[in-house]
């Protein structure tokens, strides 16, 4: 029986149509500007999402990084959620390398950010916030997702207090259909936006940072600093442009998955399932009666494997690799498994 991976949308592998766009893909050596492939995605991921430009990068770690150190300066502060990816996922690469301090605004269980905390930072009297950091699709609190109006309340605080905004959107093609929206308005009120190639896009490797023609220049250097700089990265661009060519509109597919997943597991007996919170492609469960990690390694006997990013839950995402049919395995299993753990 084929394993069925739902730990996260990275795990997907390179389908052969994409396989296919990397074999043809022309190259060149991207740090002396002379990669075809690098330069057409970079069009066309700031042209999608409404940016002047963008940055390829090998990471969206260093998407994020780059974001931080560009933005900011040693002393500075960056604002991020208290349930962030920059926060908890990122070897805390912003402070240890570029000195700076982020401040944390509590993110509500479903992933809004608490207003008067965020006024707080930006009052100018007692900081030097330089950076205010939303995350679209906000990862560890579901996957939920943060509309317009939201970042426009937001982004008024922080350029008021002449601060920038950086939107972590690792998952913000899945955060937009979600909205019925287009990125670029979606986003239209950020200063910079990164997001993954490598998440639900399906590509192996890569994300981008987009912005402005000048803070993306800034950018190129810092990206040199941190050893992002790469040569024929065409290979791997070509992945990416076939992703956000073909790979865009099947999303809703995941969600749709998602959403029955979801509502199947919901009806077992000792799951809890938030479906307030299912609102993308992540389904995150706990249960009062078991420990979730038994469960997790119960499925996992069984070809099915989960995560637990968040303490007492597990987290299941589906992907362009989990097809319909691999829904009901999965409701089966959990249920088949809580049978046998609660006795
Ligand atoms: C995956 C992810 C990133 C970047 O992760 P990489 O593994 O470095 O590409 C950043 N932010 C969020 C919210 C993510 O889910």
């Amino acid at each position: 029986m084929d394993v069925i991976d739902l730990r996260s949308d990275t795990v997907s592998r390179p389908s052969l149509a994409m396989r296919e766009a990397i074999k043809d893909s022309l190259v060149g050596d991207d740090v002396l500007g002379d990669d075809p492939t690098v330069k057409l995605l970079e069009a066309k991921a700031a042209k999608i999402v409404g940016k002047q430009a963008a940055l390829f990068v090998p990471s969206g770690t260093m998407a994020n990084l780059i974001a931080l150190l560009t933005h900011c300066g040693r002393g500075d502060q960056a604002i991020v959620g208290s349930e962030s990816h920059i926060l908890h996922h990122e070897g805390l690469g912003a402070p240890a390398l570029g000195g700076i301090n982020l401040g944390i605004v509590h993110n509500q269980k479903n992933g809004r950010m608490d207003i008067d905390e965020i006024n707080y930072h930006f009052d100018s009297q007692k900081s030097s916030s330089k950076l205010m950091c939303l995350e679209n699709t906000q990862n560890r609190c579901g996957g939920t997702v943060i509309p317009q109006s939201e970042i426009t309340e937001i982004a008024d605080i922080a350029h008021t207090a002449g601060a920038s905004v950086h939107i972590d959107g690792a998952r913000i093609f899945n955060a937009a259909h979600a909205l019925e929206t287009d990125v670029a308005s979606l986003v239209q009120d950020a200063d910079t936006l990164s997001f993954c190639f490598s998440k639900g896009l399906g590509a192996p490797v890569g994300s981008v940072l987009t912005g402005t023609e000048e803070f993306i220049n800034r950018a190129r250097s810092t990206r040199r600093q941190v050893g992002g700089a790469m040569r024929q990265s065409g290979i791997i661009a070509a992945a990416a442009l076939f992703a956000l060519e073909n790979n865009v509109e099947r999303i809703g597919t995941d969600h749709i998955n998602a959403r029955r997943l979801a509502e199947g597991l919901a009806q077992i007996p000792e799951i809890n399932v938030d479906l307030n919170l299912v609102q993308t492609n992540m389904i995150f469960i706990s249960s009062e009666k078991i420990d979730v990690v038994a469960l997790q390694n119960n499925l996992a006997k069984h070809g099915i494997l989960v995560s637990s990013t968040v303490p007492n839950t597990l987290r299941l995402v589906t992907h362009l690799d989990i097809p319909e049919e691999a829904i009901d395995v999965v409701i089966d299993r959990v249920q088949k498994s809580m049978e046998i753990m609660i006795v």
